[in-house]
Protein backbone atom coordinates (compact mmCIF):
# COMPACT_ATOMS: atom_id res chain seq x y z
CA UNK A 1 0.00 0.00 0.00
CA UNK A 2 1.35 3.41 -0.75
CA UNK A 3 0.93 6.59 1.09
CA UNK A 4 -0.65 9.35 -1.18
CA UNK A 5 1.07 12.14 1.08
CA UNK A 6 4.39 12.91 -0.55
CA UNK A 7 4.00 16.77 -0.44
CA UNK A 8 6.38 18.11 1.95
CA UNK A 9 5.50 21.39 3.88
CA UNK A 10 8.79 22.65 5.76
CA UNK A 11 7.78 23.64 9.03
CA UNK A 12 10.87 26.50 8.66
CA UNK A 13 10.01 27.42 5.39
CA UNK A 14 11.46 30.74 3.85
CA UNK A 15 8.27 32.42 2.95
CA UNK A 16 7.87 33.00 6.61
CA UNK A 17 4.64 31.25 7.05
CA UNK A 18 4.62 28.62 10.08
CA UNK A 19 3.90 24.86 9.62
CA UNK A 20 0.38 24.07 11.45
CA UNK A 21 -2.17 21.22 11.89
CA UNK A 22 -5.58 21.14 12.90
CA UNK A 23 -6.05 17.35 13.95
CA UNK A 24 -9.33 15.88 14.62
CA UNK A 25 -10.37 12.97 16.98
CA UNK A 26 -12.59 11.30 15.53
CA UNK A 27 -15.02 10.08 17.81
CA UNK A 28 -18.59 10.31 19.69
CA UNK A 29 -18.99 12.45 22.69
CA UNK A 30 -19.91 9.29 24.61
CA UNK A 31 -16.80 7.55 23.89
CA UNK A 32 -14.87 10.59 26.27
CA UNK A 33 -12.68 9.73 29.10
CA UNK A 34 -15.14 11.92 31.67
CA UNK A 35 -17.65 9.19 30.18
CA UNK A 36 -15.92 6.07 31.05
CA UNK A 37 -17.66 4.71 34.40
CA UNK A 38 -20.88 6.50 33.48
CA UNK A 39 -21.81 5.25 30.13
CA UNK A 40 -19.73 1.54 29.92
CA UNK A 41 -19.08 0.26 26.52
CA UNK A 42 -22.18 -1.86 26.72
CA UNK A 43 -24.51 1.11 26.72
CA UNK A 44 -22.86 2.69 23.57
CA UNK A 45 -25.53 1.66 20.83
CA UNK A 46 -28.44 2.79 23.36
CA UNK A 47 -26.85 6.52 22.57
CA UNK A 48 -27.65 8.19 19.02
CA UNK A 49 -24.44 8.71 16.76
CA UNK A 50 -23.86 12.19 16.01
CA UNK A 51 -20.66 11.67 14.76
CA UNK A 52 -21.95 12.14 10.80
CA UNK A 53 -23.38 15.21 11.02
CA UNK A 54 -20.58 16.70 13.18
CA UNK A 55 -17.72 15.67 10.39
CA UNK A 56 -20.62 16.90 7.96
CA UNK A 57 -19.81 20.20 9.21
CA UNK A 58 -15.98 19.81 10.21
CA UNK A 59 -14.97 18.70 6.32
CA UNK A 60 -16.98 21.62 5.26
CA UNK A 61 -15.05 23.78 7.49
CA UNK A 62 -11.56 22.38 5.64
CA UNK A 63 -13.13 22.39 2.40
CA UNK A 64 -13.90 26.56 2.77
CA UNK A 65 -10.49 27.14 4.28
CA UNK A 66 -8.87 25.16 1.53
CA UNK A 67 -7.10 23.27 4.27
CA UNK A 68 -6.41 19.79 4.97
CA UNK A 69 -5.66 17.81 8.59
CA UNK A 70 -4.66 14.97 10.19
CA UNK A 71 -7.80 12.56 11.41
CA UNK A 72 -7.20 10.55 14.66
CA UNK A 73 -10.43 7.90 13.57
CA UNK A 74 -11.37 5.77 16.89
CA UNK A 75 -11.94 2.17 15.57
CA UNK A 76 -15.43 2.00 16.71
CA UNK A 77 -16.30 4.94 14.67
CA UNK A 78 -14.99 3.15 11.59
CA UNK A 79 -17.24 -0.04 12.24
CA UNK A 80 -20.22 1.90 12.65
CA UNK A 81 -19.33 4.20 9.89
CA UNK A 82 -17.01 3.06 7.49
CA UNK A 83 -18.09 5.40 4.81
CA UNK A 84 -17.07 8.01 6.83
CA UNK A 85 -13.31 7.25 6.46
CA UNK A 86 -13.59 6.96 3.02
CA UNK A 87 -15.32 10.28 2.82
CA UNK A 88 -12.10 11.82 5.31
CA UNK A 89 -9.53 10.10 2.53
CA UNK A 90 -11.25 11.42 -0.47
CA UNK A 91 -11.47 14.90 0.45
CA UNK A 92 -7.28 15.02 0.67
CA UNK A 93 -7.06 14.25 4.50
CA UNK A 94 -4.80 11.95 6.53
CA UNK A 95 -6.10 9.19 8.30
CA UNK A 96 -4.54 8.36 11.13
CA UNK A 97 -5.39 6.28 14.20
CA UNK A 98 -6.81 7.07 17.66
CA UNK A 99 -7.23 2.74 18.49
CA UNK A 100 -10.54 0.93 18.59
CA UNK A 101 -11.78 1.22 21.51
CA UNK A 102 -10.99 4.16 23.60
CA UNK A 103 -9.21 2.75 26.63
CA UNK A 104 -6.65 4.73 27.91
CA UNK A 105 -3.14 2.98 27.82
CA UNK A 106 -3.32 2.44 31.70
CA UNK A 107 -6.10 -0.06 30.97
CA UNK A 108 -4.04 -2.01 28.88
CA UNK A 109 -1.36 -4.38 28.67
CA UNK A 110 1.70 -4.66 25.30
CA UNK A 111 -0.62 -7.36 24.21
CA UNK A 112 -4.55 -6.26 24.48
CA UNK A 113 -2.64 -2.40 23.36
CA UNK A 114 -1.39 -4.05 20.16
CA UNK A 115 -4.51 -5.84 19.28
CA UNK A 116 -6.64 -2.55 19.72
CA UNK A 117 -3.87 -0.77 17.28
CA UNK A 118 -3.69 -3.30 14.45
CA UNK A 119 -7.51 -3.64 14.75
CA UNK A 120 -7.55 -0.23 14.12
CA UNK A 121 -4.85 0.11 11.56
CA UNK A 122 -6.23 -2.66 9.23
CA UNK A 123 -9.79 -1.24 9.33
CA UNK A 124 -8.87 2.61 8.50
CA UNK A 125 -6.14 1.17 5.61
CA UNK A 126 -8.56 -1.07 3.91
CA UNK A 127 -11.76 1.50 4.17
CA UNK A 128 -9.38 4.84 2.95
CA UNK A 129 -7.00 3.29 1.11
CA UNK A 130 -4.32 4.85 2.98
CA UNK A 131 -1.24 4.13 4.72
CA UNK A 132 -1.91 4.34 8.28
CA UNK A 133 1.59 5.48 10.16
CA UNK A 134 0.50 7.84 12.57
CA UNK A 135 -1.56 7.28 15.96
CA UNK A 136 -3.23 9.13 19.27
CA UNK A 137 -3.19 7.55 22.28
CA UNK A 138 -6.90 8.14 24.08
CA UNK A 139 -6.49 11.08 26.38
CA UNK A 140 -2.75 11.40 25.76
CA UNK A 141 -2.32 8.40 27.78
CA UNK A 142 1.42 7.74 26.48
CA UNK A 143 3.13 8.39 29.70
CA UNK A 144 6.13 6.80 31.41
CA UNK A 145 3.85 4.53 33.01
CA UNK A 146 3.06 3.31 29.43
CA UNK A 147 6.32 3.49 27.84
CA UNK A 148 5.62 0.16 26.59
CA UNK A 149 3.30 1.35 23.91
CA UNK A 150 6.20 3.21 21.69
CA UNK A 151 7.67 0.09 21.16
CA UNK A 152 4.46 -1.96 20.48
CA UNK A 153 4.13 1.54 17.92
CA UNK A 154 7.23 0.85 16.24
CA UNK A 155 6.75 -2.77 15.60
CA UNK A 156 3.12 -2.66 13.90
CA UNK A 157 4.67 -0.33 12.07
CA UNK A 158 3.89 3.33 12.77
CA UNK A 159 6.24 6.38 12.15
CA UNK A 160 5.33 9.10 14.40
CA UNK A 161 3.30 9.06 17.71
CA UNK A 162 0.96 12.23 18.66
CA UNK A 163 0.02 11.36 22.24
CA UNK A 164 2.77 12.94 24.64
CA UNK A 165 1.30 16.21 25.86
CA UNK A 166 4.59 18.00 27.52
CA UNK A 167 2.29 19.06 30.48
CA UNK A 168 0.98 18.39 33.96
CA UNK A 169 -2.27 16.90 34.10
CA UNK A 170 -4.39 14.49 36.30
CA UNK A 171 -5.21 11.88 33.97
CA UNK A 172 -1.97 12.73 31.26
CA UNK A 173 1.00 14.84 30.60
CA UNK A 174 5.11 14.09 30.36
CA UNK A 175 6.05 17.64 31.78
CA UNK A 176 9.72 17.20 30.78
CA UNK A 177 9.30 16.70 27.16
CA UNK A 178 10.26 18.92 24.66
CA UNK A 179 7.05 21.36 23.26
CA UNK A 180 8.85 20.42 19.38
CA UNK A 181 8.98 17.25 17.66
CA UNK A 182 11.38 14.75 19.14
CA UNK A 183 12.60 11.27 18.86
CA UNK A 184 11.17 9.37 21.70
CA UNK A 185 12.17 5.87 23.03
CA UNK A 186 10.94 3.97 26.02
CA UNK A 187 14.18 2.90 28.01
CA UNK A 188 17.44 3.76 27.16
CA UNK A 189 18.78 1.22 24.67
CA UNK A 190 15.21 0.78 23.71
CA UNK A 191 14.25 1.86 19.24
CA UNK A 192 13.22 5.14 18.42
CA UNK A 193 9.84 6.61 16.90
CA UNK A 194 8.83 10.54 15.66
CA UNK A 195 6.59 12.21 18.49
CA UNK A 196 4.79 14.93 17.72
CA UNK A 197 3.30 16.85 20.47
CA UNK A 198 0.37 19.10 21.10
CA UNK A 199 0.94 23.53 20.93
CA UNK A 200 2.30 24.97 24.43
CA UNK A 201 2.59 28.16 25.11
CA UNK A 202 5.49 28.80 27.28
CA UNK A 203 5.50 30.88 30.36
CA UNK A 204 8.27 31.34 32.44
CA UNK A 205 9.35 27.82 32.78
CA UNK A 206 5.76 26.46 32.62
CA UNK A 207 4.13 24.92 29.68
CA UNK A 208 0.14 25.64 29.55
CA UNK A 209 -2.00 23.49 26.59
CA UNK A 210 -3.32 25.55 24.65
CA UNK A 211 -3.71 23.57 21.66
CA UNK A 212 -7.42 22.55 21.82
CA UNK A 213 -9.85 20.22 23.61
CA UNK A 214 -11.62 22.11 26.71
CA UNK A 215 -8.73 24.33 27.09
CA UNK A 216 -10.05 25.94 23.50
CA UNK A 217 -13.72 25.99 24.54
CA UNK A 218 -13.39 27.07 28.15
CA UNK A 219 -9.81 29.63 27.96
CA UNK A 220 -10.08 32.62 26.03
CA UNK A 221 -9.42 32.62 22.58
CA UNK A 222 -5.96 35.07 22.73
CA UNK A 223 -3.82 31.67 25.18
CA UNK A 224 -4.36 29.84 21.42
CA UNK A 225 -3.26 32.84 19.17
CA UNK A 226 -0.53 33.77 21.33
CA UNK A 227 0.58 30.26 21.57
CA UNK A 228 0.33 29.67 17.39
CA UNK A 229 2.31 33.53 17.58
CA UNK A 230 4.94 32.02 20.36
CA UNK A 231 5.54 28.98 18.24
CA UNK A 232 5.84 30.73 14.98
CA UNK A 233 8.34 33.07 16.80
CA UNK A 234 10.46 29.70 17.65
CA UNK A 235 10.35 28.21 14.70
CA UNK A 236 8.42 25.62 16.77
CA UNK A 237 5.68 23.08 14.39
CA UNK A 238 2.08 23.65 16.06
CA UNK A 239 -0.43 20.88 16.06
CA UNK A 240 -4.02 21.44 17.40
CA UNK A 241 -6.55 19.05 18.27
CA UNK A 242 -10.56 18.67 18.64
CA UNK A 243 -13.01 16.39 18.58
CA UNK A 244 -16.43 16.51 16.44
CA UNK A 245 -18.87 16.39 19.26
CA UNK A 246 -17.24 20.27 20.50
CA UNK A 247 -18.75 21.22 17.62
CA UNK A 248 -22.25 20.06 18.25
CA UNK A 249 -24.55 22.33 20.88
CA UNK A 250 -27.48 19.81 20.40
CA UNK A 251 -25.10 17.01 21.83
CA UNK A 252 -27.08 14.65 23.92
CA UNK A 253 -26.45 15.57 27.53
CA UNK A 254 -24.58 12.36 29.70
CA UNK A 255 -25.38 12.47 33.48
CA UNK A 256 -21.56 13.08 34.06
CA UNK A 257 -20.29 14.53 37.56
CA UNK A 258 -19.75 17.95 38.04
CA UNK A 259 -16.75 18.43 36.48
CA UNK A 260 -17.13 16.37 33.86
CA UNK A 261 -20.11 17.81 32.51
CA UNK A 262 -18.51 21.34 32.87
CA UNK A 263 -15.39 19.92 30.63
CA UNK A 264 -17.77 18.56 28.30
CA UNK A 265 -20.84 20.88 27.71
CA UNK A 266 -19.28 24.14 27.95
CA UNK A 267 -18.34 26.50 25.00
CA UNK A 268 -19.87 24.27 22.46
CA UNK A 269 -22.15 26.62 21.15
CA UNK A 270 -19.12 29.48 20.02
CA UNK A 271 -16.48 26.79 19.14
CA UNK A 272 -16.71 26.59 15.20
CA UNK A 273 -16.62 30.48 15.52
CA UNK A 274 -13.28 30.12 17.11
CA UNK A 275 -12.30 27.09 14.54
CA UNK A 276 -13.04 29.44 12.10
CA UNK A 277 -10.95 32.44 13.33
CA UNK A 278 -8.37 30.25 14.04
CA UNK A 279 -8.06 28.44 10.52
CA UNK A 280 -8.14 32.00 9.01
CA UNK A 281 -5.10 32.42 10.39
CA UNK A 282 -1.79 32.50 7.63
CA UNK A 283 0.08 29.31 7.96
CA UNK A 284 1.07 26.12 5.79
CA UNK A 285 -2.34 23.83 7.49
CA UNK A 286 -1.25 20.73 6.39
CA UNK A 287 -1.44 17.00 7.57
CA UNK A 288 1.40 16.00 10.03
CA UNK A 289 1.98 12.89 7.12
CA UNK A 290 3.05 16.13 4.36
CA UNK A 291 5.22 17.53 6.41
CA UNK A 292 7.17 14.01 7.76
CA UNK A 293 10.99 14.33 6.33
CA UNK A 294 10.73 18.35 7.70
CA UNK A 295 9.58 16.96 11.66
CA UNK A 296 11.95 14.09 11.35
CA UNK A 297 14.41 16.81 10.39
CA UNK A 298 13.43 19.09 13.42
CA UNK A 299 13.86 15.56 15.54
CA UNK A 300 17.19 14.44 14.65
CA UNK A 301 18.51 18.07 15.61
CA UNK A 302 17.34 17.70 19.22
CA UNK A 303 18.25 14.99 21.71
CA UNK A 304 15.75 11.72 22.41
CA UNK A 305 14.23 11.66 24.75
CA UNK A 306 13.45 8.24 26.83
CA UNK A 307 10.08 8.10 29.08
CA UNK A 308 11.97 5.45 31.54
CA UNK A 309 15.64 7.10 32.17
CA UNK A 310 16.24 4.66 35.21
CA UNK A 311 15.05 0.83 34.55
ZN1 LIG B 1 -10.23 10.52 22.17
Amino acid sequence: MTNRHTAAADPAAPNGKPWRCVSIDVEEYFHIEAAHGTIPKAQWECWPSRVERNMDLLLSLFDRFNQRGTFFVLGHVAMRHPRLVRRIADAGHEVASHGTWHDRLHRLDPDTFQQDLLTSKHMLEDQSGQAVIGYRAPTFSIVPKTAWAIDVLIECGFKYDASIFPVRHHWYGVPKAPDRPFNVQARPDGPTLLEVPPLTLAVGSRKLPVAGGGYFRLLPLWLMRRGLAQAQAQQRPAVLYFHPWEFDPDTPRMPLPLLGRIRTYKGLSGATQRLESIMEQPGQWSPIAHALSSLERIAASGSTFCLQPHT
